[in-house]
């Protein structure tokens, strides 16, 4: 049970450096070769990227996986998904995935996705495997047909810095997310959560306190904290 007071505690879903601030809570990515601290909240998966490394096991990663998902403080499986963009072989991506898709229901723990061009076979797959734990496309930047398409499959959308760009189109989608579906995120820029946390509240015109309470809801939802 977390026992923070609602309305003050900002939540990032996504970000590869550890923050210590008792109005913070954060989903830390850690590598599979990087110890868990015992405080704190992580999440570990293998990357689609990963199928660039020729080292790269699949058998001997996904082992060390399953043992990583086991730690009661790390929260979700990620970043896992799909990347149209990448190099690696699109077929070897859907295998990598799946495999975590199995996991993640086996283990109970939800997803965080990388999704680049990926949507369709995102869903086509949850649906392939009637996925019932949550999934977040993290990074999300898409359009109001994309937020619709996904929200749609109950798959919750995490937005970043990008959000602190006019010219990029979440821009403009931003308000058709639906709040019950929303986290937002720092991932690998160097900005504080808070500041993407007031930059969404500005462009849905509401109180950042709102905000928060709204975001806390869906964190406490989808984790049982
Ligand atoms: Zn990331």
């Amino acid at each position: 049970m977390i026992k923070r007071v609602l309305g003050t505690t900002f939540i990032d879903i996504h970000t590869h450096s550890v923050k210590t601030d008792n109005n913070l809570i954060q989903i830390v990515n850690l590598d599979l070769n990087q110890p868990c601290p015992e405080q704190g909240y992580y999440s570990y998966g293998i990357h689609p990227w990963a199928l660039d490394d020729a080292d790269f096991q699949a058998k001997k990663a996904l082992q060390t996986l399953e043992e990583k998902l086991k730690l009661p403080q790390v929260l979700a499986l990620g970043e896992a998904g799909l990347d149209k963009m990448h190099k690696a072989s699109f077929k070897q991506q859907i295998e990598l995935f799946e495999r975590q898709i199995e996991l993640s229901e086996a283990l109970q723990k939800p997803m965080i996705l990388h999704d680049v061009r990926s949507h369709n076979e995102i869903i086509a797959l949850r649906k392939k495997h009637k996925a019932q734990q949550p999934w977040i496309v993290h990074g999300f930047s898409g359009t109001e047909q994309d937020i619709k398409q996904l929200i749609g499959q109950g798959i919750y959308l995490s937005v970043g810095e990008s959000l602190l760009h006019p010219e990029r189109k979440i821009y403009k989608s931003f308000k058709f997310i639906d709040l019950d579906y929303l986290f937002l995120e720092t991932d690998m820029a160097e900005i504080g959560v808070e500041t993407v946390y007031e930059a969404a509240a500005n462009m849905l015109e509401m109180d950042l306190s709102v905000l928060q309470t709204r975001i806390f809801a869906n964190f406490a939802r989808l984790f049982n904290l």
